[in-house]
């Protein structure tokens, strides 16, 4: 079973060829099926921001480290007891990369999020066909593609990062960082109510998708002083919610000056391990009584983002499509920054029997 994986650890961006990390097709084993679980011919799998960090050993460093977990795929085997949710061999479907076991204490506290059995269903979805539990596939609505599919998990994180502002309809939003996420973030966020929705980023294309799709604002971080910027649409009052996508240590640092006394700052990213934040706690929390927090995974989302996904204009990240066996291509494009989503096409279904 061919799998898009790390075959070298290293930064993929590392200028110098014998220490850059690696990624290729490998030849992995089937999954077994048991008597919940559902077998499903991937169709589409997205290239994800976090999917570099896996090559430079955040999550471990034994290679070949499968990838992929932003999938869209067709049905081809249940298990004998996978019919809980009325799922049928040939249904087109989504899902969640991680299994919450519903049995651990974190996932009988509401906190899935912290599942202690969180990894046992984490497989590479780069792949030319995964096996997950019943409980994490999601049948896709009609009016939703395959190709616009593997954008579902995604949506869910948008959903979550909305859920953690705890956004009160007439907020001011600011968003950092207009990749796929910031952009997701973009369009849930202004149907929930934000003013003023204001992205931040650096790349023109991404600005100006940004301002397709909902934006009032756009900076550019480089060519204008975000703070001046800010003022001026906010009458100086700063953004009732800040949200960073960007994941860019260079960018995080001067969104606390952007939010409003009493704001909330979501670090909605993956940062890099070691990289460390200075916080003046007497200015940010004591006088300005800012809440941080962050997002790790998206628990109790999909079924919103599932609701989302018809509503959402997706075709802009689905614009770069590339073949299996082009994997190590769709990467570097993917990190030259020229689309804001990659996509691979693990398997050609959608002329199958009707399947679109
Ligand atoms: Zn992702
Ligand atoms: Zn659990």
């Amino acid at each position: 079973m061919r799998t898009v994986a790390v075959t070298k650890i290293g930064s993929l961006r590392d200028p110098d060829e014998s220490s850059r990390g690696r990624v290729g097709l490998v030849d992995f084993p089937e999954q077994e099926l048991g008597p919940e679980d559902v077998r499903i011919r991937v169709a589409y799998a997205a290239i994800c921001g976090s999917d570099p960090h896996l090559a430079e050993g955040f999550f471990g460093t034994d290679v070949p480290i499968g990838l992929g977990h932003e999938i869209s795929g067709v049905i081809e085997e249940l298990g004998e007891r996978a019919h809980r949710n009325g799922l049928q061999v040939g249904d087109r479907v989504a899902g969640n990369f991680l299994r919450f076991c519903g049995t651990c204490r974190p996932c009988q506290d509401g906190r899935q999020q912290f599942c202690e059995n969180i990894q046992d269903y984490n497989r590479p979805g780069m792949s030319e066909q995964i096996v997950w539990h019943e409980s994490q596939v999601y049948k896709l609505p009609d009016e939703v593609s395959l190709l616009q599919g593997c954008l579902l998990e995604p949506t869910s994180v948008a959903v979550r990062i909305a859920d953690k502002t705890r956004i009160r309809v007439g907020d001011r939003v600011l968003i950092c960082g207009g990749g796929p996420i910031g952009q997701l973030a973009l369009q849930v966020m202004g149907r929930n109510g934000a003013t003023s929705l204001t992205m931040v980023e650096p790349i023109a294309e991404r600005r100006e998708m940004a301002m397709r799709h909902g934006a009032k604002h756009v900076i550019d971080p480089i060519a204008e002083d975000q703070y001046a910027r800010a003022d001026e649409i906010t009458g100086g009052r700063g953004y009732d919610v800040v949200i960073d996508a960007s994941g860019s240590p260079r960018a995080v640092k001067g969104l606390l000056d952007l939010a409003a006394k009493g704001g909330t700052v979501i670090y909605g990213a993956m940062y890099p391990e070691k990289f460390e934040m200075p916080l003046n706690l007497s200015d940010y929390l004591y006088l300005r009584e800012l809440t941080l927090t962050g997002v790790f995974v998206s628990p109790y989302a999909f079924p919103r983002a599932l609701q989302l996904l018809p509503e959402l204009s997706l075709d802009e990240l689905t614009q770069a499509v590339f073949a299996l066996e082009d994997a190590e291509e769709a990467f570097a494009v993917h990190l030259s920054g020229r689309y804001p989503k990659v996509v691979i096409r693990c398997n050609d279904l959608e002329g199958a029997e009707g399947i679109r």
